[in-house]
């Protein structure tokens, strides 16, 4: 039996990427702490694919019939003008291949769902809470949380997305990673107000799109806004100014705007956030690491964030398991590993703004022409394969580890 120096991990976050880690942990016989703020698991966020590697990963896990069961079932997106007549259409199988090879879309907070269902019998979660300062020296890190009593953990892991609360504490300030893109994005749930079945509605005027699709079986709507803006100077645990902001920036909106924008004083689950990516040269330093939006966002929009997030977890957890607990071996390993599809991904992200809200009428129409014209197109598979070819960049490896850990 191989002996593990390493045992005692904590990962900060508990949506996709903290859950995800900690399920390949516990399986390789580590004993993994999640520590999230939010008093519970967080509901709400967009419809996001599950594609290529990550896909795998999810079948890996054993999980990939859950994720189908809660599956979208999204058919398609019309873009439509003003008065809402569809001036193009696109099936989501041609769009990005959902519904091939196991891919599929789901809601967010129904995969952070199914995630915490599989980890919560064997993984200590703390609610609530949060860390308050790390300090790292050759026995551990030496955590003081905000409400739990103080311990020591062999790793720190950030899982805590891209305003990253250990990325502040261990590396540097967030201004030093996070490159805006020049795109603002807010979701909420409303009710299926546009009767939608299985589909998405999206207006575009230049720079601005707003758009609702059915979620849960219809028995729910999206309501999804982004526009170009530079950044806003806004305090983001203020959700008041952001609703605000939201609400200013689509006062002029014809279509079913002001219908979804009275939705919002209703929604439970508002998210507000730039799209903004992370770009680091390394992902640990030390005992800690970053996974998933935390050490590489992609960008919010792109829909490559939860790729990451499950991908980076499976490798990050393999590494160490491979590597019998030597976090200076698997960390290195990691970020190796990684680096490609993390690659990949932010570089595909760049586009997505442009494609989802053009600048323009002339950029609009040109958008709406491609839209239409796709299916016919020989090159099709080179447009809507994209999102799954970069959600393949890297194979998955196989971490079969031969004997239980000690
Ligand atoms: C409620 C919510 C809604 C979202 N909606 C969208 C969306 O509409 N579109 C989109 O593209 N992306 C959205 N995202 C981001 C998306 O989930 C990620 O891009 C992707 O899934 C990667 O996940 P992650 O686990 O790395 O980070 P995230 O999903 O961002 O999760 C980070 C987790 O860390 C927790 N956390 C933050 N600070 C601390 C702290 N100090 N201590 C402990 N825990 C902390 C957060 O509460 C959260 O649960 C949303 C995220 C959340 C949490």
């Amino acid at each position: 039996m191989r002996q593990m120096s390493t045992k005692n991990v904590l990962i900060s976050g508990a949506s996709i990427a903290g859950p995800a880690l900690a399920f390949w942990l516990r399986r390789y016989g580590f004993e993994p702490t999640v520590v999230e703020k939010a008093p519970a698991l967080r509901p709400g966020g967009q419809a996001i694919d599950v594609l290529g590697s990550a896909t795998e990963v999810v079948r890996r896990m054993g999980l990939l019939e859950q994720v189908h069961a809660r599956s979208t079932g999204k058919r398609g997106t019309s873009y439509v003008d003003a008065e809402g007549k569809a001036r193009a259409s696109i099936s989501s199988e041609v769009f990005n291949g959902v519904g091939a090879n196991g891919d599929t879309e789901i809601q967010r907070g129904d995969l952070a769902e199914v995630l915490y269902a599989a980890t919560r019998e064997n993984v200590e979660y703390l609610f609530g809470d949060s860390i308050a300062a790390l300090h790292e020296d050759e026995s551990g890190v030496h955590v003081t949380f905000e409400h739990s009593p103080a311990r020591t953990f062999d790793l720190v892991i950030g899982a805590d997305g891209v305003h990253s609360h250990t990325r502040k504490l261990a590396f540097s300030p967030e201004s030093e990673f996070l490159r805006h893109m020049g795109y603002y994005i807010a979701i909420f749930t409303t009710p299926n107000l546009l009767n939608l079945d299985h589909w998405e509605l999206d207006h575009n005027t230049p720079g601005k799109i707003a758009g609702s699709y059915s979620a849960r079986e219809n028995t729910e709507a999206k309501a999804i806004f982004a526009w170009a803006s530079g950044p806003l100077d806004y305090d983001y645990r203020d959700a008041d100014a952001q609703r605000r902001i939201l609400t200013e920036t689509f006062a002029d909106q014809g279509w079913e705007v002001p219908r979804l924008l009275a939705e919002l004083p209703n929604a439970q689950d508002f998210y507000f956030d730039a799209m903004a990516q992370i770009r680091m040269d390394r992902w640990s330093k030390g005992r800690i690491a970053l996974v998933g939006d935390a050490g590489y966002c992609a960008s919010p929009l792109s829909g490559q964030g939860a790729d990451l997030s499950l991908v980076g977890a499976y490798v990050l957890a393999g590494e160490l398991a491979a590597a019998a607990g030597d976090h200076r071996v698997a960390f290195d390993r990691y970020e190796t590993e990684m680096r490609p599809m993390v690659d990949a991904c932010q570089t595909f992200a760049e586009g997505v703004g442009g494609w989802y809200a053009p600048n323009s009428k002339a950029m609009i129409a040109f958008r709406n022409l491609n839209v239409r014209l796709l299916p016919y197109l020989p090159w099709r598979g080179l447009i809507g394969g994209a999102p799954q070819k970069v959600a393949r960049t890297i194979a998955v490896k196989d971490y079969r580890i031969g004997d239980p850990v000690a």
